[in-house]
């Protein structure tokens, strides 16, 4: 039986997609939620997806664009007045005239890219319009994990993250918070310094599972990485707690915790499905497999399982705490890898098998009857040519582009300004190498050489005007999240 609150919440999800429709009558509007976990590529995709609509970018796979049928796109205030707008306009700054990468999502922003086109077919032409809005909704994927949060009471939530810091390439960055809750008495007087200490020492423990060289994907709660605009409140200062059972002492910590952590379900977790997630139409769920890739087979497994925690988020029917009964759905979802610049194009079929791979059993899982599922490896922005260098009697083939400063290949260590060509290596035939769980780590010399590239430098045309940012496939991205409904 759900609970009477759960049933509230959904009746408010229902009224309000109900709401948009109606409005959405008089301008057809779509949003698109953009996400994936910090430094999936977010803000890039975004900022090339708007940049090659408004300046006509090469899109050939993008049948609306290729066959010409786009009269126009540009920005309009967006529906939303409570949530941040995108800062395209910086980001589109960074990224061609100072040739930076812009700051990445740290919370939810929306822009609104309306569309005017002609309808392929004479009846569209009769019936629509030909304008359609697009409300890009960008927010960390890390928010996302933490809807399993809501049919957890503390304790469960407690005994699973416990559980979970035993597993390899956990254990040792979670012992100072592990050994911080065991030292913790549950039925002692509630501390308020004890409870930011714990709370700190937990969430140093999610940082560092993030950290390059292990690239072991988040833990709920999200905020604790991503905090937004609520880091320091209560809601947001608790952690799990070791060694208790029964019902906790009024007054006492775990009093304290257990209250903090429904507070962060209630005014954090419900919220944010309720009033963002119930309303998107499509969704695009970017993906770093490259830096799992160089960082090992645990690395891997562990971005399988977070891709499934995220992809159960936008799982129709029932099954589903919050989206039981929201009419209006997702029908479109891409799973797309992004930088496949990265890679030679030789490997970027490999890599698109690699994902399909890692999307598989979540896909499976999550039974999205009814919405379509595809999977691309693209480069939202190629920051690299190709070429080919000889060696002897070998050629190789090379990717060309200007490492940023400080990034490295053994003992060179480049300066942000040489162009310089790398031989990336191959990614493996068969996806299932990188999955197996006694496979060895990586040693010195890594299946791709991962260098980050500066954003490309942009050509002119003779007036001047700047092209749009180069790309790989992301006209294919477009055409599944955009293409019927500019048909
Ligand atoms: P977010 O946290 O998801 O918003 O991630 P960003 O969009 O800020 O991307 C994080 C970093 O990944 C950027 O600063 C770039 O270094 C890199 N990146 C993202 N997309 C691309 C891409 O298409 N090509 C290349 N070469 N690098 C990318």
């Amino acid at each position: 039986m759900p609970s009477l609150t759960t049933i509230a919440d959904e009746a408010r999800i229902a009224l309000d997609t109900m709401a948009d429709r109606t409005t959405g009558l008089w301008s057809p509007s779509i949003r698109l939620g953009v996400t994936g976990l910090s430094r999936a590529g977010k803000t890039v995709f975004i900022s090339a997806l708007v940049h090659n609509l408004i300046h006509g970018g090469r899109l050939p796979l993008f049948d609306a664009q290729s066959s010409g049928r786009i009269a126009k796109a540009y920005l309009e205030h967006q529906p939303d007045d409570a949530v941040p707008r995108f800062q395209y306009e910086d980001h589109i700054a960074d990224l061609v005239d100072r040739r930076i990468w812009p700051a990445s999502t740290r919370a939810i922003s929306e822009l609104r890219l309306t569309i005017e086109y002609e309808s392929a077919s004479a009846w569209g032409r009769l019936l629509s319009r030909g304008k359609i809005s697009v409300d890009i909704v960008d927010y960390p994927g890390e928010w996302l994990l933490d809807l399993p949060l809501l049919g957890k009471d503390f304790e469960t939530f407690s005994r699973e993250a416990i559980e979970l810091s035993e597993l390899p390439g956990r254990e040792d960055i979670a012992r100072p918070w592990r050994n911080l809750a065991a030292s913790i008495d549950p039925d002692a007087e509630a501390d308020e310094v004890l409870a930011r200490k714990l709370f700190e020492s937990f969430a140093s423990y999610l940082r560092a599972c993030k950290e390059e060289s292990r690239a072991l994907s988040t833990l709920p709660p999200g905020r604790f990485l991503m905090p937004g605009d609520l880091e320091g409140s209560p809601a947001l200062t608790f952690g799990p707690l070791s060694n208790f059972d029964g019902r906790a002492r009024a007054g006492s910590m775990r009093a304290m915790m257990e209250r903090r952590y429904e507070a962060y379900k209630t005014h954090v977790v419900k919220p944010f499905f309720r009033e963002h997630i119930a309303r998107l139409d499509r969704q695009i769920v970017l993906v770093d497999a490259m830096q799992a890739i160089n960082a090992g087979p645990s690395a891997v497994n562990d971005l399988e399982r977070s891709l499934m925690e995220i992809l159960s988020c936008f799982r129709p029917g029932r099954s589903n705490l919050l989206t039981g009964l929201v009419s209006r759905r997702i029908d479109r979802i891409l799973i797309a890898a992004t930088k496949a610049d990265h890679i030679h194009h030789e490997s970027h079929d490999r890599l698109q098998a690699i994902v399909r791979r890692l999307a598989e059993r979540a896909i499976a899982r999550a039974d999205f009857s009814g919405a379509s599922v595809d999977v691309v490896a693209m480069a939202a922005i190629r920051a690299t040519r190709e070429g080919t260098v000889t060696r002897g009697r070998q050629t190789l083939p090379v990717i060309i582009g200007t490492p940023l400063t400080g990034e490295s290949i053994g003992d060179d260590v480049f300066d942000g300004e040489t162009e310089t060509a790398i031989f990336p290596g191959d990614l493996p035939e068969s996806p299932a190498a990188l999955f197996r769980k006694d496979a060895p780590p990586p040693a010195g010399d890594p299946a791709i050489r991962f260098v980050r590239f500066r954003p490309p430098k942009l050509e002119r045309t003779a007036e001047g005007m700047t092209l749009s940012l180069p790309h790989i496939r992301l006209d294919r991205a477009l055409q599944f999240l955009l293409g019927d409904k500019l048909a």
